[in-house]
């Protein structure tokens, strides 16, 4: 491997383990996450639920007049068991098409929410979708770009990818002072050179702020 080519791999592996770093901090919760899939289409959702639920049992109670049998044939016999049992296959559907109807609607809205393209992820997602199942979703997930988070010096939301906080000009990417390489605010040790972080920061630090 050329010597440019092991710098851009190092740069690129740099880059994935801060975004990792970065993405463990979001702590995301279920509900909370839930809750940027907008409140219509849920109740588009839960409404075309209760339709097709009272489709099937009016079309399956019909069946005798129609000449068909009732759906399922084991429990003819039994229209209130056989109902209920149609119930169930309906609602089983009815989730996985909920589950992934929501899915689309979270990678469109979380996506955009990331400064990503949102029209491009949900159209690659669906494209994916009925040949490969959920692989676009795992995609995406394994892609997706850092939320972005406040500054830690002024609280100002800034984007994950930002070198310094253009609010504070706080350095985000705050990098080891013996070896010069990037690391994480939460590092304690510089992970390329084992350099003790804490103390060289607070040894910067502290004439800092007598000056200011
Ligand atoms: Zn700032
Ligand atoms: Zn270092």
């Amino acid at each position: 491997m050329s010597d440019y080519q092991q710098r851009v791999t190092d740069s690129f592996n740099e880059r994935k383990r801060l975004i990792r770093l970065r993405r463990r901090k979001e702590n995301l919760r279920f509900w909370q996450e839930f809750g940027i899939i907008p409140r219509w289409l849920i109740i588009l959702v839960i409404v075309l639920f209760l339709a097709a639920q009272a489709i099937a049992f009016l079309v399956n109670m019909s069946a005798p007049q129609r000449g068909d049998q009732i759906f399922p044939p084991e429990l003819r016999d039994n229209p209130a068991l056989a109902s209920l049992a149609l119930a169930g296959i309906v609602t089983a559907a009815s989730l996985c098409m909920a589950v992934m109807i929501f899915m689309i609607a979270y990678v469109n809205r979380d996506a955009s929410r990331r400064g990503m393209s949102a029209a491009l992820w949900t159209i690659l997602v669906l494209i994916l979708l009925p040949a490969w199942g959920f692989i676009g979703f795992v995609i995406y997930f394994l892609m997706r770009e850092p939320l972005p988070y406040p500054c830690p010096q002024c609280g100002n939301t800034v984007g994950a990818r930002f070198n310094f906080c253009p609010n504070c000009k706080c350095n985000l990417h705050p990098s080891c002072p013996q070896c010069k390489r990037e690391i994480a605010e939460s590092d304690k040790f510089c992970p390329y050179c084992g350099n003790d972080l804490k103390s060289a920061l607070n040894a910067a630090e502290i004439p800092a702020q007598g000056t200011a």
